[in-house]
């Protein structure tokens, strides 16, 4: 087991990180931005480190910097957190060429399913089931007139290399598909310098359903069930819940069993998560997250595994502690996220945070940088805390929501926690019925956008 690692992150993720790794014994370097010096992550680690000014890309993205406060500090892993350099395949390959472990997938299944073509392309010979759509990429927008004729509208275009829901744009109809194509490549060119794009037929009602799978690098795998993300706004997820409201046992299994399956074919280490929309009793598979994902607690809450010590686990070339026959849920489990926003409109609300206080109590967890005096930095995404509650079933979650939404203390600041305080007023919300468009509407009819 390492002595050290390393953890190229910030904020609640690097917080996340630490505890794990206290638990087992393993002492840690956090790594921060002069915007950061007075971060909660660097408090709490064993040892930081000063990686660069306050721009990402000098600082949390700069490759030579982390490697040399691994070499400076005698770190043997790294841990990448979300975000940032988690998805870089490159960066994998050079960390590994430093003879410093990676704590994730190889950079050659980062690559794989980074690419969305190539990705889903991996997934149907896998046997999952995808989204219909071109064959591959499109390359003109008359072969793109084609699909839409074949498929029938609406149609999504993507670019193959997009991510965080840019790139991808609709068309309704054919008079739709020059503007949305053109956009949808002109995206991808100057975001993700690939103007690659393929097809998919648009679902107009799904619900956002991943399913959450581990592997330890030497074919075995296993699933840890679902997470229902339907509520997004601006296909960002703001609510998380497990199990899914309306998945039914033999659905989990299933699914499941597909995925885990899927996964220990291509011997994938660590924590990976297959998203997959879901609409009339079926799923198709959309990309997959080769890293933690922000909304891993949710299910740990109802599974009792901690997913970072596990990742730890076998990146050092241990065992899983736990096979699918160890794995049952217990009760149900809701996140959500909380970010240093201004309503009605998002807008980002850094600033200095004047009183702070978590809520607790059974079945509450806060994953939160957030302290008293706090400033949080106006360089960094604007998420500051994620709320996880955990009941006997989800009407009990629900109320336990509501009742430590009404404890937490975040002040000097506006954040999104009205949003939330709102929507536990929906009947929709308590009935579990909504797909992934329901919040936009709500926003659209609830709050001037
Ligand atoms: P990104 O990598 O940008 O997050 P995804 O492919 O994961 O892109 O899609 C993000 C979101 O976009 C999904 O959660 C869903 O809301 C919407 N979406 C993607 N593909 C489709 C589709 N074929 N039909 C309807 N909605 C889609």
């Amino acid at each position: 087991m390492f002595d050290k690692i390393l953890i190229a992150n910030r904020g609640e993720i690097a917080l996340r990180v630490i505890r794990a790794a206290r638990e087992m014994g393993i002492k840690t370097v956090a790594v921060h931005s002069t915007a950061d010096s007075d971060a909660m992550h660097v408090r709490m680690a064993d040892e930081s480190v000063c990686i660069g000014p306050p721009p990402s890309p000098q600082s949390y993205l700069s490759v030579p910097a982390i490697i040399s406060a691994c070499e400076i500090t005698g770190a043997q892993a790294i841990h990448p957190g979300y975000g940032f350099l988690s998805e870089n395949a490159e960066f994998v390959q050079i960390v590994e060429d430093h003879g410093i472990t990676f704590i994730g997938p190889t950079a050659e299944h980062i690559r794989v399913m980074g690419d969305k073509i190539t990705a889903k392309d991996t997934m149907k010979e896998l046997g999952v089931p995808c989204v219909p759509g071109s064959d591959g990429g499109v390359p003109d927008l008359a072969s793109a007139k084609k699909i839409g004729e074949e498929f029938g509208y609406p149609v999504i275009i993507k670019a193959t290399a997009g991510g965080g829901g840019r790139g991808m744009k609709v068309a309704m109809n054919a008079d739709e598909m020059e503007s949305a194509f053109m956009t949808a490549r002109a995206e991808g060119k100057s975001n993700f310098g690939n103007d690659e794009v393929y097809i998919e037929k648009y679902l107009t009602t799904p619900r956002h359903i991943e399913i959450q799978v581990f592997g330890d690098g030497k074919g075995k795998a296993v699933h840890l069930g679902e997470r229902d993300c339907s509520l997004q706004r601006r296909h960002q997820k703001v609510f998380e819940e497990a199990p899914g409201p309306t998945i039914t046992p033999e659905e989990r299994a299933k699914i499941g069993k597909v995925c885990a399956d899927a996964v220990a074919k291509i011997n994938y280490i660590g924590a990976g998560t297959i998203e997959f929309l879901y609409e009339n009793g079926e799923f198709y598979f959309i990309e997959m997250n080769t890293r933690l994902q922000v909304e891993h607690p949710v299910t740990e809450g109802i599974f009792g595994v901690d997913l970072v010590r596990e990742q730890i686990l076998v990146a050092a070339g241990e065992q899983m502690s736990f096979g699918q026959d160890d794995l049952r849920i217990n009760g149900h489990s809701i996140e959500v996220r909380i970010n240093a926003e201004k309503l009605p409109n998002f807008s980002p609300c850094p600033g200095k945070i004047t009183a702070f206080h978590a809520p607790g109590g059974l079945g509450v967890r806060m994953d939160s940088a957030l302290y008293d005096g706090y400033s949080i930095p106006p360089y960094y995404d604007s998420l500051i805390g994620k709320l996880i509650v955990q009941g006997r079933d989800r009407d009990e979650a629900l109320a336990r929501l509501n009742r430590a939404l009404g404890e937490l203390i975040v002040d000097g600041i506006d954040t999104t926690v009205p949003l939330f305080h709102a929507l536990l007023q929906e009947a929709d919300i308590h009935s579990g019925d909504y797909n992934i468009h329901w919040l936009e509407h709500w926003l659209a009819e609830n709050m001037e956008q």
